[in-house]
């Protein structure tokens, strides 16, 4: 039970018992001494519907969402024009009725600015690995900084080819497997599962990106992950997994809890140590 006047929120998952976002609001709330809890919920797919029209009545005053119900999200909410372009949801607030938006799109973004200023001046090409949920946040957000061209290289090709047709003449599917779409490339972001912990390795060779690149990868379990390994042995900037992670945290918070949170150095060794990691 909550203590009366104090606020909730939560993550919607199945499963979700390996998030790490209790662990961080659950930081900012006692750091600024919110009176309030962020929980774990797990809900399948067919009671979701229910569970978060029912959100007020459990005593939430919204929720982050993940898989397999960020399209779901989207439908039963009143999604802001983020979530609508980027076809997903992940965070949900209660204002008259249940609203929604996608801030894996400024944690990507605010993950960069923080590891890796000016990242995106004089920029022209950008490769994104993957086309799914996660690679549509990226692709949106790179769109939205301007990007000229942003190359998609997905696995299944016509995944790729489908976030062109969302997104636009900026996006070009390219075929996988061929490393040579590196070359001129400024920012290469891993958004596919490769890399992540009992997954096969991303093997790419990075030798094909210029000495400015920037290297991202959107996977944090491990925190240095194959790709965030190479980017760094060939001297380039990197932003892990685990900054996206937090940065995407902050305005779900703040639309909860009414505190916009910063993120310490304590708060991401915190998360660092749950991962079972070091810095790297
Ligand atoms: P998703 O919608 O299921 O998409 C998975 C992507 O990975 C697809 O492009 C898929 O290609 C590709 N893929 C999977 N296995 C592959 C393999 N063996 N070889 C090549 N490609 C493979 O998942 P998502 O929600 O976009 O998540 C993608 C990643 O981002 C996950 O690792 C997730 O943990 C991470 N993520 C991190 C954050 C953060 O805050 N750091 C936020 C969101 C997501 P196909 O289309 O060919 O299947």
């Amino acid at each position: 039970m909550t203590t009366p006047g104090a606020r909730a929120a939560c993550i919607i998952g199945w499963p979700v018992k390996h998030s790490r976002s209790p662990l961080i609001h659950n930081y900012w709330l006692k750091h600024y001494g919110i009176a309030g809890e962020y929980r774990r919920e797990e809900v399948p797919p067919e009671k979701f519907a229910d569970f978060i029209r029912d959100l007020p009545a459990r005593g939430y005053a919204g929720a982050n969402v993940t898989v397999p119900h960020k399209e779901a999200a989207l439908s039963l909410s009143r999604p802001d024009d983020r979530a609508r372009a980027v076809g997903a949801a992940n965070t949900l607030w209660l204002d008259g009725r249940l609203r929604s938006t996608n801030t894996d799109v400024e944690g990507f973004l605010d993950s960069l600015d923080a590891s890796a200023p000016g990242w995106d001046r004089d920029l022209h090409r950008a490769v994104v690995l993957g086309a799914g949920g996660a690679a549509r946040a990226v692709v949106y957000g790179l769109i939205s900084r301007g990007i000229e061209s942003v190359v998609v290289v997905n696995r299944t090709r016509s995944r790729a080819e489908a976030l062109r047709e969302r997104f636009g003449k900026q996006v070009h599917p390219a075929d996988w497997g061929q490393d040579i779409v590196l070359d001129g490339a400024g920012l290469l972001v891993n958004a596919t599962m490769l890399g992540m912990e009992k997954q096969a390795e991303l093997t790419m060779n990075l030798g094909h990106l210029p000495s400015h690149a920037v290297g991202a990868d959107l996977v944090y379990v491990p925190l240095v992950t194959p790709l965030i390994r190479s980017a760094t042995a060939r001297g380039l900037r990197t932003a892990d997994g685990l900054g996206m992670l937090l940065h995407q945290a902050v305005r779900g918070f703040a639309l909860w809890f009414g505190k916009t949170p910063m993120i310490t150095a304590e708060l991401r060794a915190l998360v660092e140590a749950d991962l079972g990691t070091s810095a790297g």
